[in-house]
């Protein structure tokens, strides 16, 4: 810098304005370089400290690893659970549908839509739900086992070369690092529903969305309903079979072949009827004192109308 100021000095006496320029202007650029250069060699310096410091690091935790045995029971107990307790994927499924009119929008039941449609893949939902609770399960015992080691052997073993206090705050570390995490099993179901006007003026949509836990108890309740809804249609149906020629004339004998209702008896134009007063449908049995005789117009004008 100085030996630069010495070679422009003739220039500056005959343009000193713009010799100052210079001079200045050199000066800064000179210390921005020095400035670069020294950032560059700190940055490299703290490279290489921190590869320097890894590599301790990395020695001090191989060399705590072969002299822990609990570092080596459970590395034995991950490699058999590592496959076992695996995290499945988040279960991530969308039931969307369209109404075409407001009024089937407004009154629309998201959660039977959403049970509906489970129950459609209910295989498929079956064996997700199985491989991830199987891990959880598996977890289990595989918590017990790390639990075990954890007791009986975490903080006995000694390295060469470690203040014991060095050596079990490694092996603490390494042992829940290398713990294999829990396989928490995740789910996001939503079934979705949208209404759009004509021209496309108003649009409508509603959400309802499922975790796991929901998935899984909303699964059980919609099983369990139907399992209920087959079990009253087959006892319906045991209760209409149970109504036999024999039992219809037995009826019509003791309502001495006349209608309970209006007392019209057989005829051309009357035929009698053998009738559930509780309906089966509402859960009516097929016996006698549930069974009256009715013409076909008091029949008809019963319908399923119960009143009892
Ligand atoms: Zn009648």
């Amino acid at each position: 810098m100085i030996v630069e100021l010495i070679g422009r000095a003739p220039a500056a006496a005959s343009a000193p304005v713009d010799a100052a320029v210079v001079v200045s202007a050199d000066f800064l650029t000179s210390d921005i370089v020095l400035l670069v250069v020294l950032a560059v060699v700190a940055l490299i310096a703290a490279g290489i400290i921190a590869f320097v410091w890894r590599a301790i690091v990395r020695r001090q935790h191989r060399l705590v690893s072969e002299s822990s045995s609990a570092l080596q029971r459970l590395d034995d107990v991950n490699s058999i659970s590592e496959t076992l307790v695996l995290a499945h994927p988040t279960i991530r499924l969308t039931f969307g549908t369209a109404v075409n009119s407001k009024s089937r929008f407004d009154r629309f039941d998201l959660r039977a839509h959403m049970e509906a449609s489970i129950l459609e893949n209910e295989a498929w939902f079956e064996q997700e739900l199985i491989s991830r609770n199987t891990a959880v399960t598996n977890f289990e015992k595989y918590r017990l086992d790390v639990e075990a080691i954890s007791y009986e052997l975490l903080g006995k073993s000694v390295g060469r070369g470690f203040a014991p206090a060095k050596f079990t705050h490694i092996e603490n570390k390494l042992f829940q690092r290398r713990t294999l995490p829990y396989p928490e099993p995740k789910a996001r179901i939503t079934a979705a529903v949208s209404y759009t006007s004509p021209q496309g003026r108003n649009s409508y949509s509603q959400e309802l969305k499922w975790d796991y836990d929901m998935l899984e108890e909303g699964m059980r309740t919609a099983q369990a309903n139907r399992a209920r809804l087959t079990t009253t249609e087959a006892l319906h149906k045991r209760e209409r079979r149970l109504m036999s020629a024999g039992l219809r004339t037995e009826i019509l004998r003791r309502d001495g072949f006349r209608c309970r209702m209006c007392g019209a008896a057989a005829s051309a134009e009357t035929t009698l009827h053998v009738d559930h007063i509780k309906p089966v449908s509402l859960d009516g049995r097929t016996v006698p004192e549930n069974l009256q005789t009715l013409c076909q117009s008091c029949n008809l004008g019963k319908g399923n109308r119960f009143v009892g």
